[in-house]
């Protein structure tokens, strides 16, 4: 998405906005000193921990950790996508959004949605004809107008009937076998991927086909097909039944998230429309962020046997990133054997959403299913609870949500919190260090945590990056931290009015862009705490961290050369770089060797 609109637009759009207006026309804002607080929208609060950095263009809450630029506060504020938040803004400023010539994706996947709703057409007309099909739904206890609501259909049984229908040129057959429709024949030619199947589509959130899930009718294999990876569909995005969900409710107090397309449609049947459904894989951070753009509440529903068991453990996991005060995450197991699409015809939806009420909340279940591994009347247990506990409080965001689930932690074990949040995070023991009247940067500091310093420091200050000579042993690391920093300097470099909406924008749509997001908001914290920065003391703590970073690599790259040398030879620029490195280890031995071994 990102791609269709040209960098240099973003970079000039996040430079012009103000992130001050465009969150005081949404929640008012008051002056305090250099910055401005609020009381949180995205959590409940009395005094104000909202606060927005018109010089980072960044907005972060100490209370439950929600950060961001204006670009993203549009997103999770109102909801809106990326391109709808550009265009916010950029209507805000008066300019008109440019698209970049030739690369046009958008254009072109039109007429794969296209293709994928005159699919579900066919599916849907087919349906009528097929006695069996019909007798399936009727059996599950459907009506035909929750049948229509969900757009149900049939796939017949044959090798071409949907091939015969959209496929009869060259570019129908294209475009079936983009989005997955049909599968390529060895030996040339197409045939139908879906073949008597009742046949669910699945929706985006603006209600456009992006694949399908279907049933075998009768025994057969696989029983549940799904579309393949294709441009519109990706598996760790979709969620069934959240536009029909959207469309059904106009205020949605809770999600309920269940396994399969006939939980969802079995629930709607009995009136409890808010039931979606991840396709086929575990719930991912992409999928809650989807979920908790919609509803507060998100309850996950598993069966209760093992693998339900296992199942809503990994949800629980991969939740934590994206735990914070104000979001409520709630599990319900079910009794053995039974689904919920079976459930509810069995007990009606009354009796249904009172197990809803009555799940369990995120923080019961962590401590429940943590306590249930080890014997908790004996010191020894407690203690390996705290211990397994750790690494999972640490996932959390910074933030009351945080701090309330240390605290039901440490009440578990019989435990003073302090004690176990003291050693959540390398981060805090550097906090604390320094509060001991050490200087901060303490030689026993990993490589890792340079890094992370220096990425934070760059993020916050991007014009740090201006005459920052990168020494030859970082530009060639091969470890990731070392490589974002390196990256980041050269952002900063090419464009050096670049502000730090602008730098964290340009990593949005990559992997490492939330965890930059979070050094950024890790940063401000310390900020807070440390006042009086001058703007040379500053570069000069920066030039520090990458001259360290460099002498810390040297010892490594030394052997590099060592190796080249004596395999292929150096050029004479890499000559003098060793020559170099060897007088400046000669200069300062013991702390160059002692920082190696210790990372
Ligand atoms: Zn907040």
């Amino acid at each position: 998405m990102a791609g269709l609109i040209p960098q240099h637009f973003i970079d000039e759009l996040l430079t012009r906005t103000d992130i001050v207006e465009v969150i005081n026309s949404r929640a008012p804002l008051k002056k305090a000193g250099h910055e401005y607080k609020a009381c949180c929208p995205f959590h409940d609060e009395k005094t104000p921990s909202f606060t927005v950095s018109p010089g980072k263009q960044f907005y972060h809450c100490f209370g439950c950790g929600a950060h961001g630029t204006a670009l993203g506060f549009l997103m999770e504020h109102d909801h809106m996508s990326f391109v709808e938040a550009i265009e916010e803004l950029a209507s805000m400023n008066g300019l008109e959004v440019p698209r970049e010539e030739g690369a046009a994706p958008a254009r072109s996947n039109d007429d794969l949605y296209q293709v994928l709703g005159a699919a579900a057409d066919f599916y849907q007309s087919q349906l009528k004809d097929h006695a069996a099909a019909i007798a399936y739904l009727k059996g599950r206890g459907l009506t035909g107008q929750i049948a229509v609501e969900f757009c149900i259909g049939f796939a017949p049984d044959s090798w071409d009937a949907l091939l015969g229908k959209l496929g009869k040129d060259e570019d129908g057959q294209r475009r079936l076998h983009l989005t997955g429709m049909v599968i390529e024949r060895d030996g040339g030619g197409f045939y139908d991927r879906f073949r008597n199947r009742v046949m669910f589509p699945i929706r985006d959130t603006r209600g456009r086909f992006i694949g399908f899930g279907g049933r075998v009718l009768g025994e057969g294999e696989p029983k549940y097909l799904n579309s393949p990876e294709t441009p519109l569909f990706k598996k760790g995005e979709g969620l069934y039944g959240l536009y029909e969900a959207r469309q059904a409710l106009r205020d949605i107090p809770r999600l309920l998230v269940v396994e399969g397309y006939m939980d969802v449609v079995g629930l709607a049947q009995h009136g409890i429309r808010y039931g979606v459904a991840t396709l086929g894989t575990a719930t991912t951070v992409q999928h809650l962020k989807q979920l908790f753009r919609v509803s507060n509440q998100v309850v996950f529903c598993f069966d209760g046997d093992r693998a339900g068991r296992a199942a809503a453990w990994r949800a629980l996991e991969n939740a934590l990133p994206e735990m914070r005060e104000g979001r409520d995450i709630r599990f319900l197991f079910l009794p053995d054997g039974e689904d919920p699409d079976s459930l509810v015809r069995a007990e009606g939806r009354a009796a249904f959403e009172k197990r809803i009420d009555g799940a369990m909340p995120f923080s019961e279940y962590l401590v429940k299913n943590l306590s249930d591994q080890v014997d908790m009347d004996s010191v020894e247990g407690r203690a390996a609870m705290a211990e397994s506990a750790r690494p999972l409080l640490g996932r959390i965001p910074t933030g009351v949500y945080r701090e309330m689930l240390t605290q039901t932690v440490a009440d578990a074990v019989g435990m003073a919190p302090a004690a176990l949040a003291g050693v959540l995070s390398e981060e805090s023991q550097r906090v604390r260090t320094a509060r001991q009247g050490r200087t901060p940067v303490s030689r026993a500091e990993g490589r890792s945590t340079l890094a992370r310093r220096a990425i934070g420091h760059l993020l916050a200050n991007p014009h740090l990056a201006v005459g920052i000579d990168v020494p030859p042993a970082l530009a060639e690391s091969a470890q990731k931290g070392h490589q974002i920093l390196v990256e980041l300097i050269a952002q900063g470099q090419a464009t050096p009015g670049l502000n730090t909406a602008a730098l964290l924008e340009r990593w949005r749509e990559r992997p490492e862009g939330e965890h930059l997001q979070k050094l950024l908001h890790q940063r401000l914290d310390q900020l807070g705490q440390r006042k009086g920065f001058s703007p040379e003391g500053l570069k000069q703590e920066f030039k520090d961290l990458i001259t360290r970073i460099g002498s810390q690599l040297s010892p490594e790259r030394e052997r590099i050369l060592l190796a080249k040398m004596a395999d292929e030879g150096l050029s004479s620029e890499e000559k003098e770089e060793l020559r170099a490195l060897h007088v400046a280890r000669s200069e300062a031995p013991a702390e160059a060797g002692n920082e190696a071994s210790g990372a």
